[in-house]
């Protein structure tokens, strides 16, 4: 079998600085040890996230230009609405400026205080906008998927069983709805398989209780699909997708993911009574329903994107680009999560650095070593983003010490990832020389993005 190539060739470029080992060493010092405060032209490698940092092909561009800018009933609006109902099939599309308002409308019109929404994982942002209206997040995914060293096929599925005892137990009133995330964002990037979603809505029909996909990731869903679930094989990820959405009763997007755009979301639904309730909401917060908070020529970027991220060449692409990583990674012994998720490769910081306390955060410790190596910037999933207090105030650990390197999509190139690798490499040798952190300053909530660190 040949190289996989990237399946484009590059027609701009942005340059990369390359500052030097000292300059990475200050720049890390004034940012008080945390990554998210070092100015993004400082890191060379830059894999905090896959939100809105991917490169737009020349056909999104070009569509760009056709931006009809008016109001109400743009034609850039038909074009994204067109295009998402070909996808989705789905009745309602009102178009938002990302995911988390599509999250708040659906959160701030459905959900009643001391409600239960399950998901396989909540992301961040889903858990908030329904906490904030007094509802519950709740968690069942399936056991497989907490097992970091385990490699199976849908690590990202749901635990059915938890999710009836869950209905016995709390009631169908108290569920206005329940969600699917694909793939499975905080838990790895895990796909969810058609079998899953298929069964989830078997459990929830018979109650009346309408399923909603978090669908920020729904292509590279269906990719894994398509390699990896029987009887999928010979279809098209265009069927895979639809046949997804055929389950949901709506969804949830946001076009800085699977619609290979900088900014833009949407919120859909069947449901008429629910679309009206939306709307109203969406007038108030984002804009008229056909601009939603978006420029027109965001509309257009994302309707071609989402067609794009549904080919198949470019989803081989971007997981070879995953397989790379890990399988290098794990020929150098390097413990990461298995296997790697659809948008991203997780180290394992509490297995690479088990002389580092989880509360003296060896997250920290291996994003600041691969920072200062070689400018690569990742992310602490850990103690520092998900850890808790109790009533008596003690500090309690998160259960997994991870960094996130997460892929833009379409920006970096083989090479890019031969000196990530090289980076990582040289961190895991070093490994013993890496201290902990404390922290210094923090904020409530999210302390993370702005937290100050000292090494111990
Ligand atoms: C990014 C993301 C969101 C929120 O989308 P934003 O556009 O960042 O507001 C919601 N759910 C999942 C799974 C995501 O990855």
């Amino acid at each position: 079998m040949k190289t996989i190539i990237e399946p484009f060739r590059i027609k701009t470029t942005e340059p990369i600085k390359i500052i030097s080992r000292d300059e990475r060493i200050k720049a890390l010092e004034q940012a008080h040890n945390n990554v998210f405060l070092i100015d993004a032209e400082d890191c060379c490698i830059d894999l905090l996230t896959d939100s809105g940092t991917g490169a737009m092909s020349t056909q999104q561009w070009a569509a760009m230009m056709l931006g009809d800018e008016s109001y109400a009933g743009s034609r850039s609006w038909k074009h994204f609405e067109h295009t998402v109902r070909e996808i989705t099939g789905i009745k309602h599309i009102l178009p938002t400026h990302q995911g988390r308002a599509a999250e708040a409308i659906l959160a701030q019109t459905l959900i009643k205080k001391g409600d239960i929404i399950p998901n396989n994982s909540h992301f961040d942002t889903t858990r908030a906008n329904i906490e904030y209206v007094g509802g519950v997040a709740m968690n069942l995914l399936c056991a497989e998927g907490t097992d970091t060293t385990l490699d199976a096929p849908f690590k990202g599925d749901m635990d059915i069983d938890k999710l009836k005892a869950c209905i016995q137990t709390h009631g169908v009133e108290k569920i206005p709805f329940c969600m699917v995330t694909v793939t499975n964002n905080t838990g790895g990037g895990q796909p969810v398989s058609l079998a899953n979603i298929r069964a989830i809505k078997s459990v929830l029909e018979p109650h009346g209780i309408p399923l909603i996909i978090d669908a920020c990731r729904f292509a590279e869903n269906a990719y894994f699909i398509h390699e990896r679930e029987k009887g999928y094989k010979g279809k098209a990820l265009t069927q895979i997708a639809k046949e997804m959405f055929s389950y949901a009763d709506g969804a949830t997007m946001s076009c800085k993911k699977d619609g290979l755009a900088n900014i833009g979301g949407f919120l859909i639904c069947n449901n008429d009574q629910w679309a009206e309730k939306f709307r109203n909401l969406l007038i108030i917060r984002e804009g008229f329903p056909t601009y939603g908070g978006l420029a027109g020529r965001d509309l257009e970027a994302i309707a071609v994107g989402l067609k794009e991220a549904l080919e198949y060449d470019y989803q081989v692409y971007r997981q070879a680009t995953v397989r790379y990583l890990s399988s290098r990674l794990e020929e150098a012994g390097v413990p990461i999560v298995k296997p790697g998720g659809g948008h991203a490769v997780f180290l394992d910081a509490k297995r690479m650095l088990p002389h580092i306390d989880p509360l003296q955060y060896p997250g920290i410790g291996v994003v600041n070593a691969l920072y200062v190596e070689g400018g690569v910037r990742g992310v602490e999933l850990g103690s520092v983003m998900f850890g808790s207090f109790d009533e008596s105030g003690e500090e309690l650990p998160s259960p997994l010490e991870l960094v996130r390197l997460a892929f833009p999509r379409r920006v970096y190139t083989q090479s890019h990832f031969d000196y990530l690798i090289e980076v990582i490499k040289e961190v895991w040798k070093n490994k013993d020389s890496i201290s902990g952190y404390k922290i210094t300053y923090q904020t409530q909530f999210l302390r993370h993005f702005t937290c100050h660190f000292e090494p111990v």
